[in-house]
Formats: C-alpha cells, structure tokens, sequence
C-alpha cells in the first residue's frame, strides 16, 4: 500500500500510495515534540491512538456535511489521505482562552470567546510558526481573498460540530489546529489531523485536561489521557 517515504514529520511520516498517485499513506508515530520540537518524547501506543481518533473525527465530520482528505483507516497506525498541497497556514479556532494567547495578548485564563477566535500562523518551523493578519496570508499563500474567507468559514462551521461532538462526551473543546490543502483540481479540503496533539479538550465537570497539555505541562500521563478520550469517542459512536 506504502511506497516512497514522502516526508517526515514530527508526528507522522508521509507515503506515496502504490496503488494511486492521488493518495498518500500517513503513518502515525509515537513521538510527542512541543515547543516547536525542543521537548520531545517517545510514547508507545500513541500513534494509534491518534490514527484511531482521527479516524472516527473525519467520518464524523464528513457525515455532517465537511469533506476531509480521509479515505479510510488501514490499520493500526496508518491511514490513506487524499493527496494535497498543503496550504502553510495553521488555522486556529479558539473557544476560551488558554495557551499562546494568554501570554501573547494577556486574556486571563478561561476568557471565552464568543464568537469563537479565528488566528492564522504561518506554519514554517525555522520562524518557529508565527502569528500572521490576513494580508500576510495571501502574500505567503497561493490562495486568493475569498478562498481564504472560506477557509475561515469552514474552520467556524467545524467548531460549532465538534463543540457538540465533545459536548456529547463531556469534554469542553477549548481549541484546536487545523490545516488545508489544495487537491489536483484546485478544490480546498480538511486535511492533516484532528486528534488531542491538535485540540485541547478539559473534562466538562473536573475540567481534568486531556490532550497534549499533558506532555507539555507535565502535568499526568499522556497515554492515559489519550485512551480515555478514545474510550469516550467509542463509547459515543
Ligand atoms: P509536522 O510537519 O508539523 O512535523 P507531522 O509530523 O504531522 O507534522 O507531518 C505530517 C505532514 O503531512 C504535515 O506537514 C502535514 O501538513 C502533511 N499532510 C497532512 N495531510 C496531508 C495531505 N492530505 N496531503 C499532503 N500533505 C499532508
Ligand atoms: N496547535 C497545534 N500545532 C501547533 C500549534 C498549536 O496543533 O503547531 C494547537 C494546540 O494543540 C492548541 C491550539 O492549536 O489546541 C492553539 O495552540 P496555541 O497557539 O495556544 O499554542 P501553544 O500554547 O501550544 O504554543
């Protein structure tokens, strides 16, 4: 199914499919980085974790109307992806305050945000993925106006369906990465991941937090908070 190792990331390596050049094959690994890769750990059992959470995420997504460049879980750790070239922006969608942007523009901790906050990052680890405003983004992009408009539309629209989603499983999303890519036709899709490397989610009673926080607070133990947020999606589905 996997043929030439294409990339490797810090959390999952990047296939050329053998049997389709449209597809790629993503293999999930088990290291842990934060702060732009300068902590690190290997934590066996975490690349199925996020192959299986994600992989109930996007067919969640894709039943509520949102397409994503997921094709279907191969095994354990892999997963086939619609090829793309990814677009360099780090869509963030947050609902409270937490993170970088408490210590960036001072919110105190839990500020919500309603309407959610949208912010863009320029995904380039040499500048360490910094905050960027709309103009910057069409400048560093091939994307026009309306096509970045849209992209903030959709990350809004996947908010509101995996606030639910969480709801659901007494878990508060906080917030969440996303990114997009450009299919062969010029078509913009959901593409990457969507698992707790990529959103923070607190428990919605004890507000125990249950996502990469974790590892990079060392505050509890990322493979235990990782299977119980799978448990809860199982348990859902
Ligand atoms: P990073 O590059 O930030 O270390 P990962 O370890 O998660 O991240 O590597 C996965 C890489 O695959 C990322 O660069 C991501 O943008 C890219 N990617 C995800 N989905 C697709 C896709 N459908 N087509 C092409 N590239 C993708
Ligand atoms: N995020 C991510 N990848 C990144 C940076 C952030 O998935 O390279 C996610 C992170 O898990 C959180 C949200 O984006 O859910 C907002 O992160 P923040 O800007 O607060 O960054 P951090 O505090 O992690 O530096």
């Amino acid at each position: 199914m996997k043929a030439e190792l294409l990339y490797e990331g810090k959390a999952k390596k990047v296939y050329l499919s053998t049997t389709d050049s449209e597809r790629l094959v993503l293999s999930y690994k088990n290291d842990a980085t934060a702060f732009n890769g300068k902590k690190k750990e290997n934590f066996p059992g975490k690349g199925r974790l996020n192959n299986e959470i994600t992989s109930v995420i996007f067919p969640y997504l894709h039943e509520k109307g949102i397409k994503s460049h997921f094709v279907k879980k191969l095994n354990e750790t892999e997963q086939l992806v619609l090829k793309t070239t990814i677009i360099p922006l780090e869509v963030v969608v947050r609902n409270l305050a937490t993170g970088s942007i408490t210590k960036r523009l001072g919110f105190k901790e839990e500020t919500p945000f309603s309407p959610p906050l949208v912010e863009l990052f320029y995904k380039n680890d040499s500048l360490n993925d910094p905050l960027i405003n709309d103009d910057h983004a069409l400048l560093l992009t091939n994307i026009s106006a309306e096509e970045l408009r849209d992209i903030k539309a959709k990350a809004i629209e996947i908010n509101t369906v995996l606030q639910g989603f969480f709801r659901s499983m007494n878990l508060i999303l906080v917030d969440f990465k996303l990114e997009f890519g450009l299919l062969s036709d010029g078509t913009i899709i959901l593409a990457d991941e969507i698992s707790p490397d990529t959103c923070r989610l607190w428990d919605i009673e004890t507000k125990e937090k249950m996502d990469k926080d974790v590892f990079r607070q060392g505050i509890g133990d990322l493979i235990t908070v990782y299977e119980k947020i799978l448990q809860r999606l199982e348990a859902r589905v």
